[in-house]
């Protein structure tokens, strides 16, 4: 598995003042900040990669995850000329 999280915070689970960032790796080097939310009622989604398609996530409940493409760090290699 090459899927990496680092909690920045250390994430209290009543702690709603503080978002929590997380940065994630997806296994063809994609990088996503990944944040935290609350909501008022549950939801049930899930988070693919844009690049690759790797299912990265699935979520069911009031705590969600929001990703955002980072600019690419390891630049992908293309054969456009
Ligand atoms: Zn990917």
């Amino acid at each position: 598995m090459g899927l990496t999280r680092e909690q920045v915070s250390s994430g209290y689970p009543g702690d709603a003042m503080a978002p929590r960032y997380a940065i994630v790796e997806c296994d063809c080097g994609v990088l996503y900040n990944r944040r935290e939310v609350s909501l008022p009622i549950k939801d049930i989604g899930f988070f693919e990669c844009v690049e690759c398609g790797k299912r990265l996530e699935i979520w069911y409940g009031r705590n969600v995850p929001s990703f955002t493409r980072l600019t690419s760090q390891g630049e992908r290699k293309t054969n456009r000329a």
